[in-house]
């Protein structure tokens, strides 16, 4: 594929007007309640809508008076069409295990699992947490969920029992489904152990039930039950329960990059139109599509992009059980490989990890089923997208860079490939809105600044994909999205918006740094150490300066083959110096073997800033997974040793 004249954003480019994305975008612009209605019939519904919205700021309502149910989107309609035999679901397990799910085998075991909960007593509006592996099980449970009413809260099974005993609380669930265990890097995550922690302390639980996935040795107490036993004498159907379309389709807890988790509630209607029409235009899903979205159903990517959108569309996925680089540094690429992917979307983090350990890796697999490379989660640096585009895609795979949230339940700013949108690209730039998304770059007050200038994102007007509230907080849902800028939603992301209209997200609000009356975002200096060929990863804080208000602290990783040096240092803080200015000087850098991080794989830049400024590190315990706190607490170690040494200026 050419890049043609935008290559790397140097040079000038004109859109075309006349591509599909634009025309789209300029309907929705003209009318949003009668694109939106339009969009949402591609759904199915048991009942029309009345209204498409009725806002009354900061809630919104979306198709207000239609009725549908989440499961008979995914899989009724499959299974009375020529999808029925189709293979849903191709499961990876960690360990070697293999399955592969067709579309009616999925909607059978869903019946089946909705008629066990509700022999549980689960009835619609009951929550229900589900704490399991990537397993398909897990897709069964949380459409089993959706099929009768009841509103899941999936705990990333990387979390601590406390983690998972807070998210139980909070949401007063009545079940919890979980596992024997699941496979991460080779060893048993024991879920049911941890899960019966958590149920010590977690009161409104009545009923656990356990599915037996790695085959170790559990206790089963009087609350339990195993998913075979729950499943047997069960009948084969179960009527779907047509739910209002604003009725809580899930609860989602952020993933704490920024502080304490916050119950995200999506409803049904809205949400699933914005994924159905997101996916459509994003991935421009083919009949024949391998769909490989390595993010864990955990997560927000997980949820839209893996459970929901994949099945409303009836493609084919992939979904894999456990670490990237297990049993060896090169899982992601035998997968695509084996089971010949044509879309694979993952986050920077785990291709700034592939990125490390060099090109031979991937260059030994067949990756040329592949016809489309996406990444979320966090800004993308130019270098790890051209090594993208590149190594991985051989020039050949157009990547979309997905800007969204959980809390914004669909994508929100991609290039899309669906509607021929994606050239030209620019390697780190989300690009634009998808059709629908109104967005702006503000000042601090609230103004749209110029072009080329940074500021903060904001959503102008309400979208089917927003979350409905924070569950049980509509206080904290207002303050926290809709204070800051009246009638605006505020995503917390610095940003800003180039002479064509292309957006770069430039990192947290949060995370900016003020240095001598300059704002930096974080993504600009990280981007820089990157684009340095012996530099794999780059995490920048501040720490306060008293002349400059903040000075520079980089945390760097090594890519493999290169050391740590004097000279090294001096280079970096040229190669800084020349590519952003010298206002961006660093003032310390350390080098450090890898950087705390969110299990969803995030750096945590509020711990680097405690620690590069002798401050207490804080609570991390709901930020973290138990694994993932050690590493942290590691990782900090690490970095108190070095602390004092390698002083740059
Ligand atoms: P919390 O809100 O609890 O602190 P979190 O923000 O990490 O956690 P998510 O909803 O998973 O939880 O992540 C959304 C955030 O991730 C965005 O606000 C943005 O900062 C970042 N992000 C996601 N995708 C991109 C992208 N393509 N480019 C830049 N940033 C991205
Ligand atoms: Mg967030």
């Amino acid at each position: 594929m050419d890049l043609g004249s935008t290559q790397y954003g140097e040079k000038q480019v004109i859109l075309d007007p006349t591509m599909a994305v634009r025309i789209l975008a300029k309907k929705a612009m003209e009318d949003p309640l009668a694109f939106w209605s339009e969009q949402a019939k591609g759904l199915e519904w048991s009942k029309q809508w009345d209204r498409v919205l009725d806002w009354d700021p900061p809630f919104a309502k979306w198709f207000c008076g239609g009725l549908l149910n989440a499961s008979v989107n995914c899989l009724d309609r499959h299974v009375s069409s020529e999808t029925k035999n189709k293979v849903a679901l191709i499961w990876e397990g960690e360990n070697g295990d293999s399955r592969t799910i067709s579309y009616l085998q999925l909607y059978r075991q869903v019946n089946r699992f909705a008629n066990a909960l509700k022999r549980l007593g689960v009835k619609k509006g009951d929550r229900v947490t589900i704490y399991m592996p990537m397993v398909p099980e897990l897709h069964v449970a949380m459409l089993s969920c959706a099929r009768i009413g009841a509103i899941h809260s999936v705990v990333f099974s990387g979390f601590s029992s406390s983690a998972l005993a807070d998210r139980i609380n909070d949401a007063n669930s009545r079940v919890i489904v979980t596992a024997d265990g699941g496979y991460r890097k080779g060893k048993i995550v024991e879920l049911k152990g941890l899960t019966d922690e958590a149920v010590r302390s977690t009161p409104s639980v009545e009923h656990v039930v356990v599915l037996r996935r790695a085959g170790n040795n559990i206790k089963m107490g009087p609350k339990d039950i195993w998913w075979h036993e729950a499943t047997e004498n069960v009948q084969n159907g179960c009527e779907p329960v047509p739910v209002e379309s604003t009725h809580p389709l899930f609860i989602l807890y952020t993933s704490g990059t920024t502080g304490k988790p916050k119950g995200v509630v999506h409803g049904t209607g809205g949400y699933l139109t914005f994924l159905h029409s997101t996916a459509k235009w994003v991935f421009g899903f083919k009949r024949d599509d391998i769909f490989f979205c390595t993010a864990d159903v955990g997560w927000v990517t997980g949820h839209s992009y893996v459970v929901y959108a994949p099945l409303i569309h009836g493609v084919t996925e992939i979904i894999y059980e456990g670490a990237p680089d297990y049993p060896k540094p090169d899982r992601y690429w035998a997968i695509v490989q084996k089971h010949g992917a044509t879309i694979l979307y993952t986050t920077p983090t785990a291709l700034r990890m592939y990125m490390k350990w060099g090109d031979s890796i991937p260059n030994s697999f067949d990756l040329s089923s592949l016809r489309l490379l996406g990444t979320v989660g966090e800004p993308i640096n130019p270098e790890v997208w051209k090594w993208y585009f590149t190594t991985i895609g051989k020039g050949n795979c157009p990547v979309v860079d997905t800007w969204w949230q959980t809390e914004t339940g669909g994508i929100m700013l991609s290039a899309c490939a669906g509607l021929g949108g994606c050239i030209p690209m620019k390697p780190g730039s989300a690009t634009f809105p998808v059709p629908g998304i109104d967005v702006a770059v503000v000042d601090e007050d609230g103004k749209e600044v110029t072009a080329g200038t940074k500021g903060l994102l904001v959503v102008r007007k309400p979208w089917p994909g927003m979350l409905l509230t924070l569950w049980n907080d509509d206080d904290k849902y207002s303050k926290t999205y809709w204070t800051k800028f009246e009638g605006q939603y505020y995503p917390g992301d610095y940003a800003l918006i180039d002479s064509e209209g292309y957006i770069w997200l430039l990192g947290r609000a949060d995370d900016v740094l003020k240095v001598a009356g300059h704002r930096l975002g974080t993504m600009e200096l990280e981007s820089a150490f990157v684009s340095y060929p012996a530099i794999a990863e780059a995490a920048v804080t501040g720490k306060p300066d008293p002349t400059k208000g903040e000075s520079i602290i980089a945390f760097l990783v090594l890519k493999s083959g290169f050391a740590q040096s004097d000279q090294l240092n001096q280079e970096l803080v040229d190669h800084i110096k020349r590519s952003v200015g010298p206002i961006a000087t660093p003032q310390e850098i350390y080098f450090v073997n890898r950087l705390p991080k969110t299990r969803s794989g995030k750096i945590m830049r509020r711990l680097l800033r405690s620690i590069a400024s002798g401050q207490p590190i804080g609570d991390i315990s709901t930020l973290e997974d138990g694994a993932a706190v050690d590493e942290v607490k590691q990782a900090y170690d690490e970095l108190k040793k070095t602390i004092g040494r390698d002083q740059t200026t």
